[in-house]
């Protein structure tokens, strides 16, 4: 507490998944100021625009602040007007609703769509909730949009999820090469990092590959635009640049790799009837699933000649070999960056895989400054949506629920009776508005996320389910999105330090804060939601009677009971709570909920490589990376000597893969699922800006980011504009084969755009570009590809 009153307390920033810290200043019950914290590793002391201004997010004029249920003649109705409604009667129509649903169609009628923006905690309560409780796999977070293809690589090529390098990695690098990331906006901090290592270090080299030019690109000493979905040929043309001028490692590739073909998984995730899917499938081949050895791969890459890519591509030959230099030179260590360009992508798992071949390769891995490093969007993408286990296939600590051993391990931890979590994957996040509109799911509740703003064809795909009648959809958010606008029922919810929270970065930091204000009126978190909900079921509702026969002492509890009051959560006292801080869930259950969620969830993974530390000791530091041994983090994960796991004598061990070693996977390039051509004769690519964080429901209402980015834009090439009649500023109407939206053309500024692709953010509520972009996914990991699809563009 300074001078003037103000208690400033440590949290991580609520927006990207670089997971800067913050000091939060509280005066009066308010949140006042923020500044970075000179004492996070992460970004000692800086903070981005949207960091500085983390103070008035929670502000909004508009704020939601009490329940509000769609009503006619005061009972609820599909087409009533949203009327305030207490708690109480919020969860009542919601329980009859959920219960209504269960006895018509049973668990795969129940759905969640979360969020790589819950706290840990809110997405372990979920995942219990959802798997044990509704007995119901159907829980997705909106980070299938973000990194399921990072997630899936990972688990492929390493058998364990998550980057092996940390952010230290930046201060040893002599490459830095960003695949598909435009880091000076999206995780500008670490930015700054790597603009303090090039202009320090001459020698140093920065790569940006990408399908337009933008802010990273001015730091570029190999600056690479080219053509959409081509990306796969050049990462095959690096791998033959490697083995055809003799650069591979042969001892570590030896050691440490084996090689496998991995070209089966067709298709581009369009509903099956599609026929551009139909054609995909039909040109699968079940062969290429056989392992292969490195005579085999260096013949199959030996195809992606420097000519051939370049011609594919568009991009100079003389770049293309000087990238390739980076990666093949064995006197200097490369951190390749990637986000959504390689995500987001149909063929994002393969384009993951590909580039940790190029590491695997040189051995470029798993030491200081040698890093294929995957970025993820969201604070607690990592977190939350992949260590938690919130994805619909995922258990905690990268566990599946398809595997017998890992249901029976998580059935036991949990305390629930064996047989309670169902064995078939729930729906993704696209199936989920597919299944809506279809009928199939109909009892829906969504958390801490704007769907309806960020799906693709959103308004044929989306929004049609959420009005279905059949359905009941639910949706807790802070403000009036336009999701929540297009529910039944909206629950206010708390929002960052307005709850006790944990968020997991990029890099495995596991970071917690305490509670510092109270939430507005009646609106409370996710948490408190999830748990006081769980209590108007009991297990004679919602489990089948077989299992109740065989586990009698489970007859008649709630689930509340079951799942937060099983010996495990309610194990810590409220006398365990700092005194100096809030902690409102707690107060009202009776007991240390967040110490308990989290000491619970940390069993999943110590001893198996995702250890966390005690809990008290977060409060203490600002976050620590796992795995955590005897209170100690790891920087780089496989390494022996900087790795606990790795026994002694091995120098590397992949130990995710019971062999210890890594996958290099043979995959092609191939064509997106959709194209220009003459109709729709332009490339839309879309993603964020600077300025503001995902749909813009937080960053809009804060005045200073309002006005220095206040609408989208189409960014266009100046002859693309005029050869359609448009100058800079013109009103113009974005069409593809789904849908249509008006913005105004951009000719200059921050994204200098190829001839033939433009490029729509989509933070603007009033101008939702995901009424055009396709639905089209991985076949792999079913994360969408938000920048590849065909528009054409016509003035107002
Ligand atoms: Fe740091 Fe990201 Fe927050 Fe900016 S938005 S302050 S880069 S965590």
């Amino acid at each position: 507490v300074d001078t003037l009153q103000i208690k400033w307390s440590k949290a991580p920033c609520r927006f990207c998944g670089t997971g800067c810290g913050v000091m939060v200043g509280v005066k009066e019950g308010r949140v006042i100021a923020t500044h970075g914290d000179m004492k996070a590793d992460v970004n000692r002391g800086l903070n981005c625009i949207k960091g500085y201004f983390l103070s008035k997010i929670m502000y909004g004029s508009d704020r939601l602040t009490q329940p509000l249920l769609r009503k006619k003649n005061g009972v609820y109705a599909k087409d009533g007007e949203f009327t305030p409604v207490s708690w109480a009667e919020a969860f009542d129509t919601m329980a009859a609703k959920a219960k209504e649903t269960l006895k018509a169609k049973g668990p795969t009628a129940l759905g969640m769509f979360g969020s790589g923006q819950w706290t840990i905690f809110e997405g372990y309560a979920a995942t219990k909730l959802m798997r044990a409780g509704f007995r119901s796999n159907n829980l997705d977070p909106n980070a299938r949009h973000c990194m399921a293809s990072a997630a899936y690589a990972f688990m492929r090529t390493f058998g364990m999820d998550e980057p092996m390098g940390c952010y230290d990695d930046f201060e040893h690098a002599d490459a830095f090469v960003l695949w598909g990331s435009n880091m000076a906006e999206m995780h500008p901090i670490l930015w700054t990092r790597v603009t303090d290592r090039r202009l320090g270090q001459p020698h140093v080299k920065v790569a940006v590959l990408s399908t337009f030019t933008h802010r990273s690109s001015d730091l570029a000493d190999i600056p690479i635009v080219f053509k959409p979905g081509t990306d796969l040929a050049i990462l095959n043309y690096i791998a033959n640049h490697i083995i055809s001028t003799g650069r591979v490692n042969k001892d570590f590739v030896e050691k440490h790799t084996t090689f496998v073909k991995g070209a089966t998984d067709i298709g581009y995730g369009l509903r099956p009837d599609d026929p551009r899917e139909v054609k995909a499938r039909k040109a699968a081949d079940p062969a290429a699933t056989t392992p292969s050895d490195f005579e085999a791969y260096a013949a199959f890459v030996k195809d992606y000649t420097l000519e051939k890519v370049s011609a594919l591509t568009g991009v100079e030959p003389g770049f293309l070999q000087q990238l390739a230099e980076l990666y093949a030179d064995p006197k200097r260590k490369v951190v390749s960056f990637w986000t959504m360009g390689f995500n987001q992508h149909v063929r994002g798992v393969w384009a993951n895989q590909l580039v940790y071949n190029l590491h695997l390769l040189t051995g470029k891995i798993s030491e200081p400054g040698n890093s294929p490093f995957s970025l993820t969007g969201q604070p607690s993408a990592c977190g939350t949506a992949r260590e938690v286990g919130t994805f619909a296939h995922r258990l905690p600590a990268d566990m599946t629920v398809t595997n017998p051993e890992h249901r029976k391990h998580t059935e036991e931890i949990w305390r629930v009776p064996n047989g309670i979590i169902p064995e078939k994957p729930g729906y993704h996040a696209v199936e989920q508005d597919r299944m809506l509109k279809d009928g199939k799911l109909n009892f829906y509740w969504i958390q801490v996320n704007n769907n309806l703003q960020a799906a693709p064809n959103s308004s044929n795909e989306t929004y049609p389910g959420y009005r279905n009648p059949e359905n009941f959809v639910v949706v807790s958010d802070a403000y009036p999105t336009v999701t929540a606008m297009a529910a039944d029922l909206i629950l206010p919810a708390a929002m960052w330090v307005e709850k006790e929270g944990a968020y997991g970065n990029a890099e495995r930091r596991t970071h917690v804060w305490h509670q510092l204000v109270n939430a507005p009126g009646e609106a409370r978190s996710d948490l408190w939601q999830l748990m006081e909900f769980s209590k108007r079921f009991t297990t004679d509702e919602v489990w089948p009677a077989e299992i109740l026969d065989a586990n009698p002492n489970y007859r008649g509890k709630t689930l509340f009971d079951v799942l937060y009051r099983n010996g495990n959560v309610d194990k810590f006292a409220l006398s365990e709570i700092s005194p100096d801080y809030e902690n409102q869930e707690s107060k009202d259950f009776g007991f240390y909920v967040h110490k308990g969620l989290f000491e619970e969830y940390a069993t999943f993974g110590r001893g198996h490589g995702h250890d966390l530390g005690p809990y008290e000791l977060y409060h203490e530091v600002r976050g620590l990376r796992w795995p955590v041994v005897d209170g100690k983090e790891t920087l780089w994960r496989y390494r022996e000597g900087l790795d606990p796991y790795v026994q002694p004598g091995k120098g590397v061990e992949f130990y995710g893969n019971k062999d210890g070693k890594a996958r290099i996977i043979a995959v092609p390039y191939e064509p997106p699922a959709e194209s220009p051509d003459a109709e729709y004769d332009l490339w839309l690519v879309t993603g964020r800006v600077l300025e503001h964080w995902h749909s813009g429901s937080m960053t809009m209402r804060v005045p200073e980011l309002y006005k220095a980015f206040p609408g989208a834009r189409c960014f266009m090439h100046p002859e693309d504009a005029r050869k359609r009649g448009l100058n800079q500023g013109a009103e113009i109407t974005v069409i593809s084969r789904r849908g249509e939206m008006r913005t105004r053309v951009e000719t200059r500024g921050r994204n200098r755009m190829p001839p033939g692709v433009v490029f729509v953010p989509w933070f603007d509520a009033s101008q939702l570009i995901n009424k055009t972009t396709l639905d089209a996914t991985d076949p792999i990991s079913k994360q969408t590809d938000f920048k590849k699809c065909a528009v054409k563009i016509v003035p107002v």
